[in-house]
């Protein structure tokens, strides 16, 4: 069985110094692709450099909400340009969207809708970070809708909420909240969604699993993930592994 891990950071500093063991190990147990988000300017510029390292790493650009306090016009305009220019070499737009518990609420829908933008011109999928944000994402929809659908990152919205992301061309990530039992609104959801709407990621080094807490989370555990919806799901784990596979494939482009 092989797999995607659809959302790691990898080029994170907590990864980093270990990147070529924990590759290795990811290898070890299936993982063959892994899509790495954009964070702020900088850091996506860094990820040109970083995708021709690890050819196994296929990167998105895109400025994140938790650093809202850090980005600016000027932010937004060297993304666009990069992105523009290296339109071939990227993935998808982001990792964008609205996080409720973060500042700046207005200047945040504001962003998200000119990262909307972008992947309509570029004709990329979005990858979108939400928070207790659902009515901020489905406003910025409706002002510019998207065209070329994505994922929404570590979803842990209800069933409803989920059927109009998949409405609007979205998937819906799956990572390791599932491992926890209190977690069980969202076990159900991924119980319940069409196999062909789930993509498995791990968010590394962020969201360790149950049993894992308080450690950095790495890229082998996404294979851990899997098991736990294999649990929540009642096809085959060769059928689930194979959709999911395929999925992020096709989104992707990969
Ligand atoms: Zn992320």
């Amino acid at each position: 069985m092989y797999f995607v891990d659809s959302h790691c950071h990898l080029d994170f500093a907590e990864l980093k110094e270990g990147l070529d063991h924990h590759l290795a190990q990811a290898h070890d147990v299936g993982i063959r692709h892994f899509i790495v988000p954009g964070v702020s300017s900088v850091q996506s510029a860094s990820l040109i450099e970083f995708a021709k390292k690890y050819p196994q790493c296929h990167i998105a650009i895109g400025l994140h909400p938790y650093f809202i306090e850090q980005h600016n016009e000027q932010a937004f305009a060297d993304i666009k340009a990069l992105a523009q220019q290296y339109r071939d070499d990227i993935v998808a737009i982001g990792e964008c969207g609205i996080d409720g518990t973060c500042p700046n609420l207005d200047y945040q829908l504001e962003l998200f809708v000119e990262h909307i933008r972008l992947s309509n011109q570029l004709t990329l999928p979005l990858i979108v970070h939400h928070r207790q944000s659902h009515h901020l994402i489905a406003q910025a929809f409706k002002l510019v809708p998207p065209k070329h659908g994505g994922v929404i990152h570590a979803f842990s919205g209800s069933m409803q909420q989920a059927q109009y992301y998949i409405k609007q061309g979205f998937k819906l990530g799956v990572g390791g909240t599932i491992s926890y039992e209190r977690a069980n609104k969202t076990r159900q959801v991924f119980a319940q969604l069409p196999l062909e709407s789930v993509l498995l990621e791990t968010d590394a080094p962020s969201m360790p699993l149950s049993g894992y807490q308080g450690q950095v989370n790495v890229p082998k555990r996404l294979v851990e993930v899997f098991r736990h919806l294999c649990q929540l799901r009642s096809e085959s784990p060769e059928h689930i592994a194979q959709q999911l596979y395929s999925s992020s494939c096709t989104l992707f482009r990969i």
